[in-house]
């Protein structure tokens, strides 16, 4: 299955300087091991249609976005899942530090853990590829 989620916001031409809206989406493509995102802007004024794609580093401020517009995720892991192969598979993914990573774990573990559903299906992956029973879900939307 793969795993979408776009917001559009608004930017402006770079062309004629119009008003115009980015759409962004941040997949996670069946099979892939990776999220990816991207981006296209049609300007209304001109004409100009420009796309624009990258790795998992989402455009500034997008994430929130989208995290308001299609509601938080969460990777929830089995009682059983043993904490050294979670905090693995966590580390690798997030790229955290000892730290940080407990702290993620301990999230994990509460299921307060927030992200989009593309990074918690990615994260649950991971996690299966490592022997550990995990599902990504949406979070019951509990404001804080
Ligand atoms: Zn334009």
């Amino acid at each position: 299955m793969s795993t979408r989620a776009y917001v559009t916001y608004p930017g402006t031409c770079p062309d004629c300087g119009a008003d115009a809206e980015w759409r962004g989406a941040q997949l996670l493509l069946d099979g892939a091991d990776a999220l990816c995102w991207d981006s296209d802007l049609q300007c209304p004024a001109c004409g100009l249609a420009l796309t624009a794609c990258g790795g998992d580093e989402l455009p500034l401020g997008v994430r929130e976005l989208l995290l308001t517009a299609h509601g938080r995720a969460t990777v929830r892991v089995g009682p059983e899942a043993r904490s050294a192969v979670v905090m693995r598979v966590l580390r690798a993914s997030l790229t955290l530090d000892l730290v940080s990573v407990r702290s993620v774990l301990a999230e994990v573990r509460r299921g307060t853990y927030v992200c989009t559903l593309p990074e918690a299906e990615l994260l649950a992956r991971w996690m299966r590829a490592a022997g550990v029973e995990a599902v990504a879900e949406w979070l019951a939307d509990v404001r804080t």
